[in-house]
């Protein structure tokens, strides 16, 4: 993996992020011009030029989308609380943060061969958002209720954040570099309530109730127990995500990721769609470079409502279905001159 540690270009400036009716027709207008996400499974990948062959060596391990979210109502441990009850549909993410629009789902399978960076023209067409039958009755009616709310707020304020900029996310994505944001500031927010929603989609893409049994604490907390730290070696990232391609990467121990650089092996799980992006990271060293370790949301109570400043907050792109690949298009066209130059 490339290491994260240029940030070129920054945005300029600093900017507060209040709630409000008037955000709501600029997020409208960024996510029309986002409107056709794709769901994409991650192999359990290491890097670019590697994940082919070890595919091939071990029978691959991906997760197809129809296993991660199951198209029909059926019986089954819900991926929350792990009680066999029947199962009801779920957004991931909130259908009210842009998760409604048609899209296409793409085969691990058919991202591997390509040298093109353009998605392939191809796949299961599904209307209607990113959803899958995961949770019981009782569970999916808790986390809408409580938490799904919050996290519209989040991303509708990033998503007017990006749309209020000098150069917009696919402007930014043909530049070389790692874009941040220098200063941002999300003002009226319920940490509590944003850090439960991310955790319920991370069990839902899990694929099952072991990583819920694993870490009772996450099970706990997105069933609205008082706050605490995540348990070690639990970690959680975020940052602003630019790209149409939704990025889902899930599975009960989450995918590996390892990199070239630290010769290390990490395990992920990650939701990729515009404007926010989450790594919740199950097994390995921290990574701080990744995006901004917000981890200590869970030690806020659901109630507390407060301002939450981040510096250096990342904007991400996904173009290849490796998770926490978020490469700008113009970064990878320049880490593959060096490659040819080599
Ligand atoms: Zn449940």
């Amino acid at each position: 993996m490339p290491s994260l540690e240029i940030s070129k270009p920054e945005y300029a400036g600093q900017h507060n992020l209040m709630g409000g009716r008037s955000d709501l027709e600029e997020a409208k207008s960024v996510n029309n011009r986002f409107n056709s996400p794709f769901v994409i499974v991650g192999p359990p990948g290491v890097d670019e030029n590697s994940v082919a062959e070890m595919l091939k060596a071990i029978g691959t391990q991906a997760s197809t989308a129809g296993d991660l979210f199951p198209k029909v109502a059926h019986e089954g441990p819900c991926r929350i609380c792990g009680e066999t009850r029947m199962l009801t549909e779920e957004h991931i993410p909130p259908r009210g943060a842009f998760n409604k629009e048609r899209g296409r789902t793409v085969e691990v399978g058919a991202l591997l061969s390509r040298e093109e960076l353009e998605m392939p023209d191809e796949g299961e067409v599904f209307q209607g958002g990113i959803s899958g039958f995961t949770l019981c009755d009782d569970c999916n009616n808790l986390t809408g209720t409580c938490w799904g709310r919050e996290y519209q707020e989040w991303a509708r304020r990033a998503a007017w954040l990006m749309r209020s900029q000098p150069q917009l996310p696919p402007e930014v994505d043909e530049t070389p570099g790692y874009a941040r944001f220098p200063s941002v500031t999300f003002k009226e927010v319920f940490p509590g309530r944003l850090v439960r929603q991310v955790l319920s989609m991370m069990l839902s893409i899990s694929g099952s109730a072991e990583l819920g049994q694993r870490f009772s604490d996450l099970r706990e907390l997105v069933l609205g127990g008082p706050a605490r730290p995540l348990p070690d070696p639990l970690r959680l990232y975020f940052l602003l995500y630019g790209s149409s391609t939704a990025r889902i990467c899930g599975g009960e121990r989450g995918q590996a990721w390892w990199s070239v650089n630290e010769r290390k092996l990490r395990r992920i799980l990650s939701v990729d769609f515009c404007p926010l992006a989450f790594v919740l990271l199950i097994e390995g060293p921290e990574i701080p470079a990744l995006g901004v370790d917000i981890s200590s949301f869970t030690t806020w109570d659901t109630d507390k409502q407060g301002e939450v400043p981040f510096s250096n907050l990342p904007l991400g792109f996904g173009h290849k279905p490796w998770p926490a690949d978020y490469r700008s298009r113009g970064q990878m066209l320049a880490d593959r001159v060096e490659l040819d130059g080599e």
